[in-house]
């Protein structure tokens, strides 16, 4: 039966993807962003899931934007925490803005999400939440020490919730994706991705963002419920942790 779901971040890249696969699957699907009017509209008008403005660092502000999509869909019984963000810098040169923008949304914005959802979880005995990682969280990768430190801290939420919510019928998972082809890779140089990236993946290519999707489908459906504090990696064999 169709479930009431939120993707974060679900307007554009693996995050599109994500909405348009669980509502293909029969979820009523509603996805937030953060400022992008632009993409998200066209990604209303062409797919006619409903897009939520609001930044996932602010605790508040998903306080109240999940109040709202919940007053207008029901409660939300599938949460995908996909918004990411990247503000790279070798560490000698990080600044602590480049530090806590990026804890901000990839770490803090997974607890700013998912506690206004976890009462309602726990009180309905049913709940699916799946944190969208990444195999920099796992490895850890030069000049992303913010956004290393906030992925791998997003696999201690997931197994630590996880143990929370095994009870009470809500599995929480981690898919860690390696290198995915959206647009921040359309910007790097065919040069450097033949011989710079496409060598450190063992099936010779990159990631298509529904080849995610097709993960929290199924991490989102009823035969994944023995399957909780999980990580999934989807990364062409590049890193085996
Ligand atoms: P994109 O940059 O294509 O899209 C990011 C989405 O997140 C946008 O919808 C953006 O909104 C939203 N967003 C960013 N910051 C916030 C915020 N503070 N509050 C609310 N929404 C926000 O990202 P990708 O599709 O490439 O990545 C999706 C996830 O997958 C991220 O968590 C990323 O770290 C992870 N990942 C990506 C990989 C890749 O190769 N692309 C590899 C491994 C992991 P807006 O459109 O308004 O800016």
């Amino acid at each position: 039966m169709g479930k009431v779901a939120i993707v974060t971040g679900g307007s554009r890249g693996i995050g599109a993807a994500i909405s348009k696969a669980l509502k293909a699957a029969g979820h009523t699907v509603v996805a937030t962003y953060a400022g992008n009017d632009e993409k998200a509209n066209a990604f209303k008008d062409d797919t006619g899931i409903p897009v939520y403005k609001w930044d996932v660092s602010s605790f508040e502000a998903c306080c109240e934007g999940i109040a709202k999509v919940e007053a207008e869909h029901g409660p939300v019984e599938i949460l995908v925490n996909n918004a990411g963000i990247t503000k790279d810098a070798m560490f000698h040169k990080m600044t602590p803005e480049h530090w806590q923008a990026v804890i901000g949304t990839n770490l803090s914005g997974l607890f700013n999400m998912t506690r206004p959802v976890w009462e309602g979880m726990r009180e309905r005995n049913f709940g699916r939440i799946i944190n969208i990682s990444s195999i920099n969280g796992q490895k850890g990768q030069a000049g992303q020490a913010n956004y290393s430190a906030a992925k791998a801290g997003d696999l201690g939420f997931t197994k630590a919730l996880a143990l929370e919510g095994a009870k009470k019928g809500i599995t929480v998972n981690a898919i860690c994706p390696g290198y995915i082809n959206t647009d921040m890779m359309a910007t790097i140089s065919d040069d450097v991705m033949q011989k710079h990236i496409l060598p450190q993946i063992p099936v010779g290519r990159l990631g298509e963002a529904d080849e995610i999707a097709r993960c929290v489908v199924f991490l989102a459906s009823d035969d994944a419920g023995f399957i909780t504090g999980s990580t999934l990696s989807a990364n062409g064999g590049q890193y085996m942790d």
